[in-house]
């Protein structure tokens, strides 16, 4: 049996501004059961507290201590290095990094920094790593989607770093292995029994997979027709969270069809 779900955010609660329909009752559901729960994601351009505040907004009650970003992550481990990064993030979760000592940087942090995104500073990111500044990335996501449109997200400019400057990033968040085990870690359970939703066939499938976890597509969000074809792994599919929630409570944990 599973004994621990994660689920991503963006795109299997919501959408845009909009609770996926049974999103919200699904995720009550899991919170109710015997299995330990936890929301994991690489949102970058809104701080825990709005994010917790948002999704409260359209139903979702999330206590601080299920909730796991990437932001977080990365600030984490700067902070455990004792170093002082060049945070090329989203305005938006500035203020989450206020607290580091940014000056003389000697490390580079790149989110999904928006408008934030220019030559002057991806090539002072470039130039601090060509330096030998660790690079960190928040996720590795190629694109996310908002009002019906993909859009690029961090993770093709940290691949321009990483060419340009030879250094191998460091990614906090999905799908980093590291990421997802030490969420695992909190949760006292084994990789094994844990099933991660996602909408991402990459960043939460595969990366959850590769992490010892298994991993349920849904059909919501950013899925395109075709995805479940871009993997070699074996994973669920569902069309919703509703869906997925539905399979990791009542089946005994098996290979994925
Ligand atoms: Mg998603």
């Amino acid at each position: 049996m599973y004994q621990a779900i994660f689920f991503d955010l963006s795109g299997v609660l919501y959408t845009g501004n909009a609770a996926i329909p049974g999103a919200v009752e699904a995720v009550a559901q899991a919170q109710r059961s015997r299995l330990a729960i936890r929301f994991v994601t690489n949102t970058s351009r809104r701080t825990s507290n709005q994010i917790i505040g948002d999704l409260k907004n359209l139903g979702f009650d999330i206590p601080p201590e299920q909730l796991y970003t990437a932001p977080i992550a990365a600030k984490q481990w700067v902070k455990e290095h004792q170093l002082r990064p060049y945070c090329l993030i989203h305005q938006s979760i500035v203020p989450e990094f206020s607290d580091l000592d940014q000056q003389n940087p000697n490390a580079v942090i790149i989110g999904d920094a928006e408008e934030n995104f220019c030559y002057k500073k991806l090539n002072y990111a470039f130039q601090l790593c060509k330096a030998g500044a660790p690079l960190i990335g928040i996720g590795c996501n190629r694109y996310f989607k908002l009002d019906d449109q993909l859009h690029l997200d961090a993770g093709p400019f940290i691949k321009a770093i990483e060419y340009a400057s030879s250094s191998t990033p460091i990614i906090m968040g999905k799908p980093s292995a590291d990421f997802f085990k030490q969420i695992v870690a909190t949760t006292g359970v084994s990789e094994n029994s844990v099933l991660m939703i996602g909408d991402d066939i990459f960043g939460d499938v595969q990366g959850a997979i590769k992490a010892g976890l298994s991993g349920c597509l849904v059909k919501t969000g950013k899925y395109l027709k075709g995805d479940e074809l871009l993997i070699q792994e074996k994973f669920h599919i569902a069309g919703t969270v509703a869906e997925a929630v539905n399979l990791a409570l009542n089946q005994v944990r098996e290979e994925p069809d």
